[in-house]
Formats: structure tokens, sequence, C-alpha cells
């Protein structure tokens, strides 16, 4: 299924990436219980409806199931405390270099609030393995706030 994400087009094979995120227990909920995990997973159910909508649309039923997440950074944004994650989820895809030749209009992925942006690309390095191919990357970077009870400071 065609979806446009601001300026490129990417195919996304919904059922295939549906499919591997249902089965990999590695990526379940419980995976790491780091207190910056544990956060990031708390946020998925709190956050904009919107987000996780976004995502669903593109085969990523549960934001938990990220594959990467990078150590969160403590830091501010709009000046309020924040903290900064980065991380990434893959998707079974192509990008579609020549929209103008496109026979369906693609869906559009929402526009996401200033605190989460994202890139999608077909360049990645650290897809996993058994990762059905072609694989797409979602690369995300989020000021998200501390929720879960212990203090920021426990990072
Ligand atoms: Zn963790």
């Amino acid at each position: 299924m065609l979806f446009r994400f601001e300026n490129t087009i990417a195919d996304i094979d919904l059922e295939k990436t549906k499919s591997y995120h249902k089965n990999k227990i590695i990526y379940s909920p419980d995976y790491c219980r780091c207190s910056g995990c544990k956060n990031f997973k708390h946020w998925t159910k709190r956050c904009n409806p919107a987000i996780r909508e976004a995502f669903r649309k593109i085969g990523i039923e549960d934001m938990r199931y990220f594959s990467e997440l990078s150590y969160p950074i403590v830091t501010e944004y709009q000046n309020q405390e924040a903290i900064l994650y980065m991380g990434m989820y893959y998707v079974v895809g192509t990008i579609v270099h020549q929209p103008e030749n496109l026979i369906q209009p693609p869906e559009v992925f929402p526009e996401l609030p200033d605190y989460f942006q994202y890139c999608i690309s077909d360049k990645h390095d650290l897809v996993p393995d058994d990762f059905p191919r072609p694989a797409l990357q979602l690369d995300f970077y989020a000021y998200l706030p501390w929720i879960v009870g212990n203090s920021i400071e426990e990072l």
C-alpha cells in the first residue's frame, strides 16, 4: 500500500509488517526493563492518539514494539525538561521514486506533533537478520516527558 511521508512515497507491505511484529517475542513489551524504555512504553499508551494511529496505519500496531532505542538523553524541549529518544521501527516495503507515475494516490502518513520527528528510508544497517526484505527504516527522535514513577536522575 502506498504512503506518502512528506516528500517520500513508500510502498509498504502491511501484512508482512504486521505479522513480523506480531510473531517477534524479542520485541515484546517486556523485553527491556530499563527505566528509559519503561518510560517510552508508558508514553506510547498515553501519547496523542494520532501518533499511535499513524503507526498503526503502516503496520506497527503497537508502538512499544520498537526495534532499537538509543539510551535516552535528559535535555530540554521548549524550555521544559524532556527526554530525547532516538529510535527506529522497521516496515516491509520499498521507496517509490516516481510519484508522477502512480496510478493510485498514496495514503498520507499524518503530520505528527513537533516533538515527534521521523524520516523513512531504505538505508538501514541495524535491520534484524530475520526481518523480511525489502526493509524500510523509520527513524524517529522525540522529546518526551518523564512519566514513570522513579525520578529522571535514575536514567
Ligand atoms: Zn531499555
